[in-house]
């Protein structure tokens, strides 16, 4: 099994047509047993006993309330395919979403297993350089960095938003 290896977040803006209210939906992609399921209960607030519940694809909603104002997060943790590395991933994120430069963050999850280390954070953090998005290193085990994680994702989001506008 994989250990501390990375999963990516991508998201994507949908807002209604009134423009007031923006939903964003944030997809977790990456290799099977990295800890994907395990960040999204957190985001949902399920318990770990009660995860085993959660079989297949799952869509989690929260309102965030992040510096003051709030925002919508849809995660989708749906993504189950062969072995992929996040560079790969990157690669295909950028041919399917080529014109709408999505915030991405790299995430090193099971920063708790310190001695199994198989990432060291110079090389998450340099692979973020080259992959053009932000890194986080997180434990779903221990909850730490998540909600930072999270937080990171909106503020990212609003980015992206904040520059279209302008
Ligand atoms: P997924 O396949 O990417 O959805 O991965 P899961 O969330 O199902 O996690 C796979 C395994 O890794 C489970 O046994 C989790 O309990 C464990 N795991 C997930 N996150 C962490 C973490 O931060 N630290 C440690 N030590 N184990 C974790
Ligand atoms: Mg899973």
């Amino acid at each position: 099994k994989s250990i501390h290896s990375r999963a990516n977040w991508s998201s994507d803006s949908e807002s209604d047509s009134s423009g007031a209210e923006c939903l964003y939906r944030v997809v977790l992609l990456g290799d099977h047993g990295v800890g994907k399921s395990s960040l999204a209960n957190i985001f949902a607030g399920i318990q770990e006993k009660d995860a085993h519940k959660h079989i297949g694809e799952d869509t989690y909603e929260r309102t965030l309330t992040v510096d003051g104002e709030e925002t919508t997060l849809v995660v989708m943790d749906t993504w189950e395919t062969e072995k992929q590395s996040a560079s790969e991933l990157r690669i295909q994120l950028r041919r399917i979403r080529q014109a709408e430069n999505i915030p991405i963050i790299l995430v090193g999850n099971k920063s708790d297993l310190v001695r199994s280390r198989e990432v060291a954070v110079e090389e998450g953090r340099a692979c973020a350089v080259v992959f053009d998005c932000k890194f986080i290193e997180t434990s779903a085990s221990l909850h730490h960095n998540v909600h930072e994680l999270f937080e990171g994702i909106v503020r990212q989001i609003r980015l992206r938003r904040d520059s279209k506008e302008i």
